[in-house]
C-alpha cells in the first residue's frame, strides 16, 4: 500500500516511519509545514530531515511553503490554541491529502501524533477529514508510546532538536513556560535551604538546651 505521511520533523519522524515499513507499507515522507515561523527554522528543520531521509533511502516529497496563507487560516485564533492548532492541521492535512490523491497514494498519515504536546484526537480528526474529503484512507497512528524511543534515537543521531512546536505563537508560549518552569524551580530552592535553616536552628537550639 502507498502510504504518504506528513512529516513535521525530523526527530518526530523515525518512530512512525520505522512502524509504518514494518507494516508493509511503501512510505513516502512529505514536508508540508507553513505554520514553521520563521522562514530559516522551517529551512534548518527540513534540512535536518532531509539529511536523515537521505542516509537512510527514504523518499520525500516538499511542499509549498505559504506562511501567509497560515496567519489568514489558522494564525487568526491567536491565543485559542486549540482552535489555532485545529485549522493548522487542517491546512497541512489538506496540502497532504490533495497531493497523495494526485500522486495516486491509497493513504494518509502523520508524524504529529509521536508528540504529548499536540492535541491528539484533534489531529485524528483533521486527517480523517482530509482524506474523506478527497476518498482514500486515513491511517492514523497514535504514536505516543513512542515519544521516549524518537527522543533517546535523535539524540543518539545528533539531530537539531527544536524546542517549541512552529508558529510564532508556540515559540511565545514556550518561551513563558520555559521562564514559568525555571521561576518555580527557584521557587523551590528557596524553600529547601529555608526548610533546612530552619532544622538546623531547631537542632543547634535543642542541643543547647541538653548542655544546660
Ligand atoms: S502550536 Fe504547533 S500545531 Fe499549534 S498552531 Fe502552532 S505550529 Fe500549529
Amino acid at each position: 500500500m502507498k502510504l504518504l505521511v506528513h512529516a513535521c520533523c525530523g526527530p518526530c519522524s523515525l518512530e512512525p516511519h520505522r512502524w509504518f515499513v514494518n507494516a508493509g507499507c511503501d512510505v513516502t515522507l512529505a514536508y508540508l509545514n507553513s505554520n514553521i515561523h520563521p522562514r530559516e527554522e522551517n529551512l534548518r528543520r527540513l534540512e535536518t530531515l532531509r539529511a536523515w531521509a537521505e542516509t537512510q533511502g527514504v523518499s520525500l516529497l516538499l511542499g509549498d511553503y505559504d506562511p501567509e496563507t497560515w496567519e489568514s487560516l489558522a494564525g487568526v485564533y491567536g491565543s485559542n490554541r486549540e482552535n489555532r492548532c485545529r485549522m493548522c492541521y487542517r491546512m497541512r492535512f489538506e496540502e497532504l491529502a490533495s497531493i497523495a490523491k494526485d500522486q495516486g497514494y491509497d493513504a494518509i498519515s502523520t508524524t504529529l501524533s509521536v508528540s504529548p504536546y499536540q492535541f491528539t484526537q484533534v489531529i485524528e480528526e483533521e486527517l480523517q477529514r482530509a482524506a474523506d474529503a478527497v476518498g482514500i484512507e486515513a491511517l492514523f497512528q497514535d504514536f505516543r508510546d513512542r515519544y521516549p524511543d524518537a527522543t533517546r534515537r535523535s539524540r543518539e543521531l545528533g539531530m537539531y532538536r527544536q524546542n517549541y512546536c512552529g508558529c510564532h505563537f508556540s515559540n511565545e508560549e514556550a518561551a513563558q513556560e520555559r521562564e514559568e518552569s525555571k521561576a518555580a524551580r527557584k521557587a523551590a530552592k528557596v524553600a529547601i535551604i529555608t526548610a533546612r535553616e530552619k532544622a538546623r536552628e531547631f537542632c543547634a537550639e535543642k542541643k543547647k538546651e541538653m548542655e544546660y
